[in-house]
């Protein structure tokens, strides 16, 4: 009788409330969403809870044991799921343990933690799913993960045609770009660089941190494991200059392999060019530039030599780009893996510069900057840019959309086609050398700060304290998020370097930190669908990845630590167009065959790692 009442109720529900509803009333509810990782002792802690007009909420411990009753806040709507939302807000108690949340009306939350270091595990996971994604060795994930393994896959190469060269080249190593097992200079770059940076600024926190990696190479003896995996990705992007210091735009088949593992994957792994000289692009020469400085600055310590290699290939990279600089690239004829096809050089030539001048400090780089470097200031208008999102009807590839370059505001966050953040917050890491710098530098930071105060507000105003617009809801929306929360973290950065003492934040700067960490939960579960958009991360993670060895390997969960896309208000595939109309953050189907929505992609780790690597341990 008591489950035919449950039944009944169940009807009226959303999906995921009538799958709890007709389970164990001890079971979690979907309707009360939260980090399922959890929360720091002293930062906001905030659940969110739908569907109910309910009066309190308690916060149990792991065993059951009641430790803080209050009332629940609201309701509002939020705008971008249309749910009905209160607020558990529970920032006072900060004792570490394991907890769960429970509403009488509605049951009890996913369980959590609260612990200083509460994403130790998050990081781990999101930092050694690049491992996950080699190519051209054996990986194995290790007794944790026991079946996620395969043998060396892509070992047989060819220089295609378009590539100017023939035969084959010796070259192995690098990153499978996403679900597929292309590998693309200009994302690689992005993804590199933004793991490279987190290193730069917080490697007292990460240099320790272990990534369990095999047996270590000869050259990698002294190097921490986050260091050790980005250089696996280094060598390959290394391998693609080609002698006369251009780079070739990508590595990859001529079209993609059904959804089989990647040793089964037989077809040739080509380098790919523009298909006339120079061969090369310029969007990749100019990134591995960018990339190769940073990893120069990066490496010293550790391998002098290596750094200095980069170097060389970086100012190598520099002298085509400055030979070739509007050289554009376009699938050749018969290829149609991933395009990455920017048109806008500006800013790929300005990041160039921007890290080469930190990196060496010679004049004719910082001279570049300051000559190029105006158009991509004074864009912090918070009215957003008209930009083209998506081909009218036909299919879309997300590689071929390029927002247009921009400086830094609160909205149109970095990302790969859009490297100008990188550029500008490059600069004013450099030490100041002159009066004209400094005045350029004060322009930078006071954009970054006023962004970041403008991004925290509206995280503040959303439903589920995420700082998305309408807008932002395209193909890859959470990276979106987590290029949003980067950016509050170089905001913090800029506002505080100078400090010769470590400065307790402000407001101001707890505004930022706190709208950081809100980014994290919206990601890990504080959103609509109460779901976890890590793999294998928190009680109720999302499973069906687009991801090829998901898939293929037919084990019962994808492979661990690999970011969604996440909800896309244009659905570029039949399966995502079969989901959910609206309103934009519903959009979202946790599918495989959803590549739109349900993808995974280096790019969209990265920032997730630097937020988890940066997120200040209050
Ligand atoms: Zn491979």
């Amino acid at each position: 009788m008591q489950r035919r009442h449950f039944l009944t109720f169940a009807a009226g529900l959303p999906l995921g409330l009538q799958a709890w509803a007709a389970g164990d009333a001890r079971s979690p509810t979907p309707a009360i969403r939260l980090n399922q990782a959890g929360y720091l002792p002293g930062a906001a802690k905030q659940a969110k809870v739908a569907g109910a007009k309910a009066g309190n909420f308690r916060l149990c411990q792991a065993n059951g044991q009641v430790v803080w009753r209050a009332p629940l806040s609201g309701p509002s709507q939020d705008d971008y799921s249309g749910d009905l939302l209160q607020t558990a807000d529970f920032s006072a108690w900060q004792t570490p343990g394991r907890y769960f949340l429970e509403v009488p009306e509605l049951g009890r939350s996913w369980e959590f933690a609260i612990d200083t270091r509460v994403y130790d595990r998050a990081w781990y996971l999101t930092m050694r799913a690049y491992y996950g994604q080699r190519c051209g060795c054996e990986v194995d994930l290790g007794p944790e993960f026991a079946a996620y393994r395969h043998p060396p896959c892509h070992l047989v190469t060819a220089y295609h045609p378009s590539s100017g060269r023939s035969g084959a080249p010796h070259n192995h190593g690098g990153w499978h770009d996403a679900g597929d097992y292309g590998r693309y200079i200009v994302n690689a770059a992005v993804a590199t660089a933004t793991l490279l940076w987190a290193y730069e600024l917080y490697g007292q926190r990460l240099e320790a941190r272990k990534l369990d990696l095999p047996a270590l190479a000869p050259q990698d003896a002294d190097l921490p494991d986050m260091l050790r995996e980005i250089r696996w990705n280094l060598d390959w992007m290394l391998s693609l200059q080609d002698r006369d210091g251009g780079v070739w735009h990508k590595q990859s088949s001529t079209h993609f392999c059904a959804f089989i593992m990647p040793q089964d994957d037989h077809l040739p792994s080509e380098i790919i060019g523009t298909g006339k000289p120079p061969y090369k692009s310029t969007a990749a020469t100019a990134d591995l530039a960018a990339v190769a400085a940073i990893a120069a600055r990066v490496f010293r310590p550790y391998d002098t030599a290596y750094a200095a290699q980069c170097l060389d290939r970086a100012e190598r990279a520099w002298t085509w780009a400055g030979r070739h600089p509007r050289v554009t690239f376009h699938n050749p004829p018969g290829i149609t893996t991933g395009e990455y096809g920017d048109q806008q050089l500006a800013d790929e030539l300005l990041w160039a510069a921007s890290e080469l001048w930190r990196a060496t400090r010679k004049r004719k780089y910082l001279q570049y900057f300051l000559a190029h470097a105006e158009p991509f200031l004074g864009t912090s208008s918070a009215q957003p840019q008209t930009r083209r999102i998506f081909p009218k009807g036909g299919q879309f590839d997300w590689r071929t959309f390029v927002p247009p370059p921009t400086g830094i505001s609160d909205h149109t966050p970095l990302s790969w086609g859009s490297v100008g953040p990188l550029a500008l917050w490059s600069f004013v890491l450099s030490e100041p050398a002159s009066g004209a710098e400094d005045a350029m530098a004060r322009r930078i930071i006071a954009q970054t700060l006023a962004s970041a105060d403008a991004i925290a507000a509206r995280t503040r105003k959303n439903g589920y304290r995420v700082a998305l617009r309408a807008q932002d809801y395209v193909w890859g929306s959470n990276g979106v998020a987590g290029n949003y929360a980067l950016q509050l973290l170089l905001a913090l950065r800029l506002d505080t370097m100078h400090a010769s003492t470590p400065v307790q934040p402000g407001p101001r700067q707890q505004a930022w930190i706190t709208a950081a960490g809100d980014q994290l939960h919206y990601l890990l579960g504080r959103n609509t669908f109460s779901l976890s958009w890590v793999t294998q991360l928190g009680e109720h993670a999302f499973r069906h990845p687009h991801h090829r060895p998901s898939v293929a390997d037919r084990l019962p969960l994808p492979w661990p630590g690999l970011l969604s896309g996440g909800p896309n208000a244009h659905p570029g595939d039949p399966r995502a167009r079969q989901g959910p109309p609206g309103p934009p953050a519903r959009m979202y189907v946790d599918a495989w065959p959803a590549y739109s929505m349900n993808e995974v992609a280096i790019n969209w780790n990265a920032p997730l790692v630097f937020l988890l690597s940066g997120l200040p341990q209050s």
